[in-house]
């Protein structure tokens, strides 16, 4: 079952991309992650997505499993702490194994509901990658090496709140 997420709507204004959503990741999630990315968020929009869908909570013991696609070398494995985040799905708790089948998608299961797998589209992840955010990182800089003004540019780094 392949269920392509309503994640994100776009728009390109030059280099800008703008996402809006009605998920944006609190505060305390960029400080569990680290960094500012557009990656952690995406995966932060994708399980409440999942959630939502499936119609449970944030998941506070051990009953609701994420199974991320993604391989080993992919830059946007940040993905995994965003789902973390939303789901609470940890790997502390042993809720969540990568399948390494090198997918930007993740399968959702609650025993008590159904399985649900999102996948971001193929168009989203090209208009994404020209953001400027990825020609710094082509140029070898980490995440938080890169400037403010381009991580912290709410319209694409942690979406903006849809009104
Ligand atoms: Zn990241």
């Amino acid at each position: 079952m392949a269920v392509l997420p309503q994640v994100n709507s776009t728009r390109m204004q030059r280099k800008e991309i703008t996402v809006t959503t009605q998920f944006v990741p609190p505060q305390w999630a960029f400080d569990f992650h680290g960094h500012r990315c557009p990656f952690m968020p995406i995966g932060y929009r994708m399980g409440m997505l999942a959630m939502e869908k499936l119609g449970v909570q944030r998941e506070q013991d051990h009953g609701f499993f994420v199974f991320p696609e993604l391989g080993e070398g992919h830059p946007q494995t940040c993905m995994i702490d965003g789902i973390q985040v939303a789901t609470g799905a940890t790997y502390g708790k042993v809720l969540i194994e990568k399948t390494f089948f090198g997918k930007l998608a993740a399968t959702f299961y609650h025993p008590d509901r159904e399985a649900v797998r999102f996948a971001l589209k193929p168009t989203f992840v090209d208009a994404l990658g020209k953001h400027e955010f990825f020609a710094y990182r082509k140029r070898g800089l980490e995440p938080s090496q890169i400037p403010a003004t381009t991580t912290n540019d709410p319209h694409s780094m942690g979406g903006r709140p849809k009104r």
